[in-house]
């Protein structure tokens, strides 16, 4: 496919996000198989396509497996993703396992059923894995998501919990990457479109989507709207954590703090300063005080 110049230029911002992440949390490494998860969503579609471009350009040998779970949603499409990983010529593997009829038997009527299938999923996900020989396992979740899951923890589970970028799987057995957390939704949008990816409809599962998510998307849109950028702003912060100005005892030691040492840069008495402010030498604000 010839690509626009407009097209180029996303996957080339895509893959500079994508190449940052793997840098910075050391998500694939010489000698890496990498099970991508392809769900036959924008977000999935995009992480494949941008491994592969990676895998031909990047100094490190690694092997990618791209998976699909049909979890046997009417409906469902299952021809689909066969023929899209045969067209493209990725080594693939479609796992069949109703964890529909599972979560429909589990679950009462009008319950949310998000939770149950897709730790379901998760364990088949990491079965496949094991009988691969898969030591990673790349998922499609990007800066959105995470910040998302940040408020979700924050507002409706009292937790100041994100989404890592990278972590082992509760067996341990695993690492899962995430190699699109530096990447935009709004980009991937735009790429996915670009690429005419064959997108699976995500709602086969007749279930209602969660709505504390929804409530939490529709909140970062309207702040994104309003100030641009708060997304990216919330993301690097995730990335600046000052643990002397959380409250958390375990993470950071308040009972052992004693005067006559100097703070590091950060951790002083300073609260909230916007980054722009004259710094406080100026003779003007000597009797400021922090709001
Ligand atoms: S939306 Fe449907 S397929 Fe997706 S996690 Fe929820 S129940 Fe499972």
């Amino acid at each position: 496919m010839t690509q626009s110049r407009n097209l180029q230029r996303l996957q080339k911002r895509l893959l500079g996000d994508v190449g940052r992440a793997i840098g910075d949390y050391k998500m694939i490494e010489d000698g890496d198989t990498v099970l991508v998860c392809v769900s036959g969503g924008k977000d999935s579609y995009t992480l494949l396509s941008l491994l592969m471009t990676l895998q031909q350009r990047a100094p490190v040998k690694f092997r990618l497996i791209a998976m699909n779970l049909d979890q046997k949603q009417p409906g469902f499409p299952a021809d689909i993703l066969p023929a899209y990983f045969k067209s493209i010529g990725v080594d693939f593997r479609i796992e069949e396992q109703d964890t529909y009829s599972i979560v429909k038997e589990k679950i009462p009527e009008g319950k949310t059923t998000c939770s149950l299938c897709s730790r379901l999923r998760r364990g088949v996900i990491y079965r496949v894995a094991k009988e691969l020989g898969c030591n990673k396992i790349a998922l499609g979740h990007h800066r959105d998501d995470i910040v998302h899951t940040l408020f979700l923890n924050l507002l409706f589970a009292a937790k100041l919990k994100a989404m890592p970028p990278k972590l082992v799987t509760d067996d341990g057995a695993h690492i899962v990457i995430r190699p699109l957390a530096y990447a935009s939704e709004a980009d991937i949008a735009a790429f996915a479109r670009g690429m005419e990816f064959p997108i699976i409809p995500c709602n086969l599962c007749g279930s209602q989507s969660n709505l504390q998510r929804q409530k939490i998307r529709e909140m970062m849109a309207d702040w994104d709207r309003r100030y641009p950028g708060r997304t990216e702003a919330v993301f690097t912060a995730l990335q600046n954590v000052v643990p002397s100005h959380l409250a958390d005892p375990a993470l950071y030691d308040f009972a052992g703090l004693v005067a006559g040492t100097v703070p590091a840069a950060g951790e002083g008495d300073e609260v909230f300063d916007l980054p722009e402010l004259p710094p406080l030498s100026d003779p003007r604000l000597a009797f400021r005080v922090d709001s």
